[in-house]
């Protein structure tokens, strides 16, 4: 495949050197194909701008629930003590046909403001992320583990992330992905049940217990820009990644 301008142009804004074999003067890369056609645009599911009346039922069978009962008992939740301090509860955005995940860890300072997961310096490098692998953000689904910011974006607490896993995994039933990126250690170790080091977590395909999604682990976009070294590798897990949903029926 020979990248683009444009894809040239991307990588170079995720910080990543594309080196060129002077012997074979295009860039290949196996099973990418990055002149296909982006998926057709579905209306996005927007985050909710304004609370939602209808109140937080502790009781509700959330298994049981559409895209937007789900999306008005996460806005309406008081399971955990995150809902104290957050400004808004962030349900999730993107495309409810996508048939790729990503799911990251919190909301940040301003997902909590906008009610949007990965709005953020962070989120703007994940879309350019995506670009450069030929996606727009609108044709994805991305969510977060946590709903609402945990307080100065501490790691989650177990107890709030059990208490807030059900919200992710009727997401997930709903939107049935084909494939699930979890972006960032803390969501690769929470979603596979492990403490084993991103490192180690990336590069393979993984199954999602509660569904059986194949999953794949990269690293987040904040980390990336603390370590912009590390952006190849990050490049390497998104072609990884749409080779393998290309490949997956
Ligand atoms: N980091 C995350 O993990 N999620 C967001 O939505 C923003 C930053």
């Amino acid at each position: 495949m020979t990248l683009t301008p444009q894809q040239q142009a991307y990588l170079t804004t995720m910080g990543v050197t594309v080196w060129v074999d002077q012997s074979a003067p295009e860039l290949v890369v196996a099973g990418i194909n990055t002149d296909a056609p982006l998926r057709s645009e579905q209306p996005a599911i927007e985050a909710d701008a304004k609370p939602v009346a209808r109140p937080y039922d502790p009781n509700l069978d959330i298994t049981t629930l559409n895209w937007t009962d789900l999306a008005d008992q996460v806005s309406t939740c008081t399971a955990c003590e995150l809902h104290t301090s957050r400004t808004h509860a962030v349900f999730g955005v993107g495309n409810p046909q996508a048939e790729l995940m990503f799911i990251g860890e919190a909301p940040g300072a301003d997902e909590d403001r906008q009610g949007e997961p990965f709005v953020g310096r962070a989120g703007q490098l994940l879309n350019e992320m995506l670009k450069a692998i030929g996606l727009q953000r609108q044709t994805v689904y991305i969510a977060n583990i946590l709903k609402c910011r945990p307080p100065n974006n501490r790691d989650p607490k177990v107890n709030e992330v059990e208490q807030c896993s059900a919200y992710l995994y009727r997401q997930i039933a709903l939107l049935q992905p084909k494939l699930i990126v979890a972006v960032g250690r803390i969501a690769a170790q929470r979603l596979l049940g492990t403490d084993t080091a991103l490192s180690k977590l990336r590069s393979r395909v993984h199954v999602l217990n509660e569904t059986q999604t194949p999953l794949i682990a990269t690293y987040h976009p904040a980390y990336l820009l603390r370590a912009p070294l590390e952006k190849r590798k990050a490049w390497e897990d998104l072609l990884f990644v749409k080779k393998t949903l290309d490949s997956i029926e």
